[in-house]
């Protein structure tokens, strides 16, 4: 399969896959020529996973795998009943090996640079990308060097990225400021940037949108939480080529969902603009979608117009409502960025066809941000060891 990276502002071609960004400042993408590419994979629902699809992903060695992918769909039944909505859909992208999506870009990512030569990677992360990241780096034998805002990361993911063997530093600052700083620290080091400025980590992102072609057809619908916006531009990349191979004959409406403290894509959309205005203090429970200048805004502001969609806005407390509705009702633990999404349906239920095939990401796993739970459920009760008192307080 041929492919090259290709700027998406002003179409110039790089033979050089060792790069992120144009001279001309726009991100770039990996396009992959359709002449050369031979399907060999089935949509038949079966050994569902990221390398599945490998005749469509751009690395030429043998993948640093972790059998990411694969997860888990679920009908949501009760939680689209009270939506009056018939065809509403879980992907439960918490079920990564990382306990979430970002294993799907690792382990295309890492494999990427181990194939160029790489003896370290880096990356600035809310969490989830420096956790993955660091189970990948482990996995490929790279030194991994990870940037996060100081104190406002999730407990868990901060425990893996260290368990896994990443150098771990916290800024006095937000993540914007961290991947600024990353990017110029990589540039000077020669380490291989993995945030989703790269675009061979949306390469493997891409896959999410395969996977739900594989098991239920293309929807109508699918709504994400946004953050960095890297997912929303890959998933809509993933549609768009399946399309463009003829494996498909439509694109899902791609549906953005931020949080009321970090929504400049939100802004944007609901302005008619192509471009954003960053969010100088981002704040929301959502801390995986913490983000005020997302990287890929021009991407994903494309993948909302050229697909039909939408962006939408969600407070705090609706976020936390849906994550408890998911959890309570459906049996879905799910942390709080992602539960983003079903609070986005929520919102925009009304506007909706009932009989929509709609599917919503849940981006990350629970047990991620076990803090944020205590605070919104409160501690367990405390009793006696006997069994009188355990009575009483039932
Ligand atoms: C990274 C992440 C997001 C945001 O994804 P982007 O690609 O940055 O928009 C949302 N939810 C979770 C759990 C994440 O880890
Ligand atoms: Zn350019």
């Amino acid at each position: 399969m041929d492919y090259v990276l290709k700027c998406i502002e002003c179409g110039r071609e790089f033979e050089n896959e060792d790069i992120y960004i144009c001279d001309c400042g726009g991100l770039l993408e990996a396009v992959i020529n359709p002449d050369t590419v031979e399907i060999d994979f089935k949509f038949d629902g079966n050994n569902l996973k990221v390398w599945k699809y490998r005749c469509l992903l751009p690395v030429k060695i043998k993948p640093v795998s972790l059998q990411e992918g694969g997860t888990a769909l679920y009908k949501v039944d009760k939680i689209a009943k009270e939506l009056e909505l018939n065809n509403v859909y879980v992907k439960h992208e918490g079920l990564n090996p990382s306990g979430s999506f970002k294993d799907r870009g690792m382990t295309v990512g890492v494999t990427k640079a181990i194939e160029l030569g790489k003896k370290a990677i880096a990356c600035a992360s809310t969490g989830n990308t420096a956790a993955s990241m660091a189970m990948y780096g482990a996995r490929g034998n790279l030194k991994t060097y990870v940037l996060l805002p100081a104190g406002k990361v999730a407990l868990g993911k901060v425990a893996q990225a260290l368990m896994h063997g990443a150098k771990v530093i916290g800024i006095k600052g937000n993540f914007d400021e961290a991947l600024s700083i990353v990017r110029e620290v990589s540039q000077k080091e020669n380490f291989y940037l993995l945030n989703s400025v790269n675009p061979f980590r949306l390469e493997g992102q891409k896959t999410i949108a395969y996977e739900v072609v594989d098991e239920i057809g293309v929807p109508d619908r699918l709504i994400l939480p946004v953050g960095n916006a890297g997912n929303i531009s890959a998933i809509y990349k993933g549609f768009r080529e399946l399309k463009e191979f003829g494996l498909i004959d439509k694109i899902p409406k791609m549906t953005g969902i931020q949080a009321t403290g970090a929504n400049p894509i939100y802004k944007a959309v609901i302005d008619n603009r192509e471009d954003i205005e960053p969010v100088v203090k981002p704040e929301t429970i959502a801390t995986a979608i913490r983000i005020g200048n997302p990287v890929n805004a021009r991407k994903a502001i494309r993948a909302i117009y050229e697909s039909g969609g939408i962006a939408v806005e969600v407070t705090d407390d609706e976020i936390i409502k849906a994550q408890k509705d998911l959890a309570a009702k459906e049996g879905i633990g799910v942390e709080p960025a992602s539960a983003a999404s079903i609070a986005g349906l929520r919102k925009i239920a009304d506007e909706i066809d009932k009989d929509e095939k709609v599917v919503c990401i849940t981006t990350g796993n629970l047990l991620k941000d076990p803090e944020a739970v205590i605070s919104v459920c409160g501690e367990p009760i405390e009793a006696e060891a006997d069994i009188v008192s355990v009575l009483e307080v039932l």
